[in-house]
């Protein structure tokens, strides 16, 4: 409904940028590549020099002025007019088309004055060339221009991935990316004595957790599965003695049309023997800050942290963004039974809670409250109720006046009792939910909307240039699996079914599984959950349990980890940060894609390759697979 608002993120604008890259040309005395300097590199103090350099001609300024561009920079070229050879050189780039790459030999001279170009690192200088040799012509008309990146749609740029990464935008992400996962492997490597560890990618069904994707093989009617996560592994390699394991793993998740989610996504993976839940947020937070990227606002640590209990009264979700207030509030007392009907409900579930957006009336019209009412309809009715959803009240002056379909059933002395109580003013808005059920969540909905919609309108809700980290902990273990189901106590994993009880409760596991919390903890970023983990059950007995007699799973496929559990197995824990998804909030990126070189598209097509693609039937066959006719795609 609402423009994303990391798409107004001040980082997206940095993130257009180069970052510093400084890449050297030689070792010692030897020139790594053909050229001897990146064309980032040229400054004053290389006057005189002879250079060689490569990159893509990007502009033509006159018949003697080019620009060139590595992955590094860019530099002015100059055919100097009055010399010998001066036409062929000026003939081979004129004659060439931008893009086509290109190596020029010279010597790097001072620009004039008044010619200097303060835009660019090398502005001051530009190189007169001796030869120019086109080592690869660029194809008449690109399909599309490098310049025009930014006004394509999506799908165009994802088709020429290979020319889109050129851009700053994704050169600078992908080597932001790759600056922070290495600064993380030295953090746990050389500072933590982690040992980096590679979990195959062939393996077999879980039970219970996402959807996996099957892999057929010659064995006919047999299927590996690719790994929704390294976790099994993970635990494996603590029974093995690996004590502190790593890996930046490739996970897959077959979880149909979701937006900004990837079939195959990347994590950053962990696991320690003996660890407690502070060493891992202890562990966590340095890590952080180690790989932190120097451009960015340095957050600080200790994190701060939040319940799930607190985290869904007061936001109404478990990644609450701490960037703003408007927090959920329950005035059942004050409401209930006062006037309107959707206030009446003699039941002990009944609740009524609000969220008042200061001053929201003075930027949003009827036709904005009616929209975010609208919005608590829809996440009403994904949450499966029939009825139920928001109504906006905005305040008038005075502001116990009410502008409402409901302020006509509300009495004044009612109204001003609310209005005192929450320390509302004029030109407030209120958005209120009831219900016998979890009304929170339509509220945290709203909330994030509301917001959304106010900075759409200009005011300023969040802080969009700050990092705000929460750990949120105190999960329940399990959660009733759905609505039509929980009347016969089905129950699922909140987390994973390897998550360990809280200290204490394990005898409630066998009495009351539903009271239960969990040791597990998730680590949420400006209302992003970008890590999660827990300390895991170690003991087999009670992995068995929970498996069979709670979440009624068939144990026999985790056969080897429960017998693995009974060989000496460490307490142990553990968490995997989604590293894609942090990238791009570091990024200021809107979308997990633009921080992968070579994404698929929600429906998981790669629209460069045209993966996934179909088989020959005698490739079928050699798997024993047959496409059901009518159900090909
Ligand atoms: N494997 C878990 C996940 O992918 C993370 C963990 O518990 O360490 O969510």
């Amino acid at each position: 409904m609402f423009r994303s608002l990391i798409q107004r993120h001040p980082l997206a604008a940095v993130a257009r940028k180069y970052c510093n890259v400084r890449a050297s040309s030689t070792i010692g005395n030897i020139s790594l590549t053909e050229r001897s300097h990146n064309c980032h590199e040229l400054r004053s103090h290389h006057v005189g020099e002879k250079v060689t350099i490569c990159g893509w001609l990007q502009h033509r300024r006159f018949d003697f002025m080019f620009t060139l561009r590595d992955s590094f920079g860019a530099i002015q070229i100059i055919i100097p007019k009055e010399e010998q050879g001066s036409k062929e050189l000026v003939e081979t780039l004129t004659a060439a088309y931008q893009e086509s790459v290109v190596k020029v030999k010279g010597h790097v001279q001072l620009r004039p004055n008044g010619l200097k170009n303060k835009e660019m690192g090398t502005g001051d200088v530009e190189i007169v060339a001796d030869s120019v040799e086109l080592l690869n012509p660029c194809k008449e008309q690109l399909p599309v221009q490098l310049s025009d990146f930014n006004k394509v749609s999506e799908a165009v740029r994802m088709q020429f991935r290979y020319i889109d990464l050129r851009s700053k935008r994704m050169q600078r992400n992908l080597r932001l990316r790759s600056d922070v996962v290495m600064k993380m492997r030295e953090f746990l490597w050389k500072q933590h004595g982690f040992v980096e560890v590679e979990t195959p990618t062939l393996f077999r069904k879980t039970p219970g957790g996402a959807q996996e994707f099957p892999v057929p093989c010659k064995q006919t009617g047999k299927f590996y599965s690719l790994p929704q996560s390294p976790q099994q592994f993970k635990q494996l390699l603590m029974v093995g003695g690996i004590d502190r394991y790593f890996q930046i793993a490739r996970c897959y998740r077959d979880e149909g049309s979701r937006p900004d989610r990837q079939p195959e996504f990347t994590q950053v993976d962990l696991e320690m023997s003996f660890i407690t839940k502070e060493g891992i947020y202890q562990l966590i937070e340095e890590m952080i800050l180690f790989s932190w990227p120097e451009s960015l606002p340095t957050p600080t640590i200790p994190f701060p942290r939040m319940t799930y209990d607190d985290a869904m009264n007061q936001y109404g979700v478990d990644k609450p963004d701490t960037r703003f207030d408007m927090k959920i509030q329950d005035v059942t007392d004050i409401l209930q039974g006062s006037g309107a009907a959707i206030f009446q409900s003699s039941s002990p579930s009944f609740r009524i809670k609000l969220i008042n957006c200061k001053g929201a009336t003075n930027h949003l019209k009827k036709k904005h409250i009616e929209l975010l009412e609208e919005e608590g309809r829809k996440k009403a009715s994904q949450l499966g109720m029939e009825k139920g959803g928001v109504i906006g009240v905005r305040l008038e002056a005075p502001p116990a006046s009410w502008k409402s379909p409901i302020a006509k059933y509300v009495g004044d002395d009612v109204k001003e009792r609310l209005v005192k109580s929450l320390g509302a003013e004029t030109g407030d808005l209120f958005l209120i939910a009831a219900g016998e059920q979890d009304i929170n969540q339509i509220l945290g909905h709203v909330r994030l909307q509301a917001a959304s919609l106010l900075e759409e309108k200009g005011v300023s809700v969040r802080d969009l240039s700050s990092f705000n980290f929460l750990w949120v902990e105190d999960f329940p273990l399990f959660l009733p699996k759905d609505e039509e189901s929980t009347s016969q106590g089905d129950v699922e994993s909140a987390h994973h079914p390897f998550t360990a009880p809280m200290k204490g409760e394990e005898e409630l596991v066998y009495s009351s599984p539903l009271k239960v919390k969990g040791q597990h903890y998730d680590l949420v970023l400006n209302g992003m959950e970008i890590a999660g983990g827990s300390i895991r059950i170690h003991r087999a007995d009670l992995q068995r349990y929970i498996l069979e007699n709670i979440l009624k799973e068939d144990s026999s496929s985790l056969s080897h980890l429960l017998e693995a559990l009974e060989s000496g197995c460490p307490p142990h824990g553990g968490i995997a940060i989604g590293f894609d998804r942090y990238i791009s909030l570091l990024c200021g990126e809107p979308s997990i894609r633009d921080v992968i070189a070579f994404p698929k598209t929600v429906d998981g097509n790669d629209l460069m390759s045209g993966a996934p693609s179909t088989l020959l039937n005698e490739e079928l066959e050699r798997y024993g697979i047959q496409v059901a006719q009518g159900k090909e795609s």
